[in-house]
């Protein structure tokens, strides 16, 4: 990069910057992807977001981004997780960080969310369920939403709820009893709210679309287990995982797909200064090596051969780690991390996924929409 490229950059990483911490962004466009690319340090991709919002009104299947970083806070990234809306129906995968504010961002009322799916409970991918269900309860919302996951889905639901928020959950029931009869949009008396643990196969299907689910790699317990998703609709198919190792389970839903999304956290070994501190076999005990010797994620290169070897059409890793974040950000993974090793990391982590992969690939960053056409 030139250095009146690195002076661009940096001028758009202040603007970006100063609307986070003031409250300057207004909407979606007060952030164009473009400025949203250059302050995540000019990550690298090769097909760019066909528009900047959905239309709920308007027939057709879109993929959202509605957070691309990874488990610790990254002023830059929301927690990894994604929206796909088919003919208006929209289907979110996890309730990370930011969730909420991004679907706001791309013109989505996060009350209009049919269903939910969560890959696996790690606190990344469930930060702002408890907020969506009761800011949803309160602000009047009639309609169920239909939230399925592993196993452990419908205890950690009822945990939030009764327990984590149980002063909430006895204070909305306090407001009904002394709002008047006239107040018809009104909380619903309990939090509407339709949970189911699921196990592998086709768990919802309608006349537009279809959801089925398997188990991917990402745990070394057997009571904590992890799901990857797949929809397909006249339109197109896409593959989401959340957090796993190379997997069968992955390999089999992104099959021939339009789209994979799927995590890619790790680097390859060698990638980073610190040695590549965060695959290394050394970074966990030889106990937990035997049970697990991926280490439960996925490096670039990995996913390259994934992609090649499931004939997808288009890959996005997403679940990004905060290299090029905020200078905070960055000392507070440090430990997972080790030092910065600046933008540079993300052109290598596209080039370890070309390699193998002969497909566009995209990282990804918030707010991304794709359309999805076979
Ligand atoms: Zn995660
Ligand atoms: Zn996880």
């Amino acid at each position: 990069m030139s250095k009146d490229e690195s002076e661009q950059v940096d001028k758009n990483r202040r603007v970006v910057l100063a609307a986070l911490a003031g409250g300057a962004m207004t909407g979606a466009a007060a952030l164009t992807g473009q400025q949203a690319r250059a302050a995540s340090s000019e990550t690298e991709t090769t097909e760019q977001s066909a528009s900047s919002s959905i239309d709920l009104s308007k027939n057709g299947m879109q993929l959202i981004i509605t957070g691309s970083g990874s488990a610790l806070p990254d002023p830059l990234r929301g927690g990894a997780s994604c929206a796909v809306v088919v003919d208006g129906v929209v289907l979110q995968f996890d309730c990370g960080r930011r969730v909420l504010e991004n679907l706001m961002l791309v013109g989505i009322n996060p009350m209009k969310i049919d269903h939910l799916f969560f890959t696996h409970m790690h606190f990344d991918h469930i930060a702002d369920y408890d907020y969506f269900m009761i800011s949803n309860w309160i602000a009047g919302r009639q309609e169920l939403v239909h939230v399925y996951g592993p196993k452990g889905t419908e205890r950690m639901s009822e945990g939030a709820l009764r327990q984590m928020h149980a002063m909430d959950y006895d204070f909305v029931h306090e407001i009904l009893t002394y709002w008047p009869p006239h107040m018809k949009k009104r909380p619903t008396q309990e939090p509407p709210f339709k949970v189911k643990d699921v196990s592998p196969g086709v768990i919802l299907e309608t006349d537009s679309f279809k959801v089925s689910c398997l188990h991917t790699d990402h745990l070394p317990f057997p009571n904590m287990s992890s799901l990857g998703y797949r929809v397909d609709s006249d339109y197109g198919s896409v593959a989401i995982s959340g957090d796993t190792a190379i997997s069968e389970g992955m390999l089999k839903l992104a099959k021939g797909v339009d789209i994979l999304v799927h995590e890619c956290v790790k680097p390859d070994l060698g990638m980073t200064p610190g040695g590549g501190k965060f695959s290394s076999k050394d970074f966990h005990s030889d106990k937990l090596m035997k049970k697990r010797p991926q280490t439960g994620h996925t490096s670039p290169s990995q996913l390259g051969q994934l992609a090649a070897d499931a004939g997808v059409k288009k890959l996005i890793a997403y679940h990004l780690a905060p290299y090029t974040s905020v200078p905070a950000a960055v000392e507070m993974s440090s430990l997972y991390l080790g030092p910065s090793p600046g933008p540079a990391i993300w052109a290598e982590f596209s080039a370890a996924m070309k390699k193998k992969y002969s497909g566009p690939v995209v990282l990804a960053e918030d707010r991304m929409i794709f359309d999805i056409k076979k």
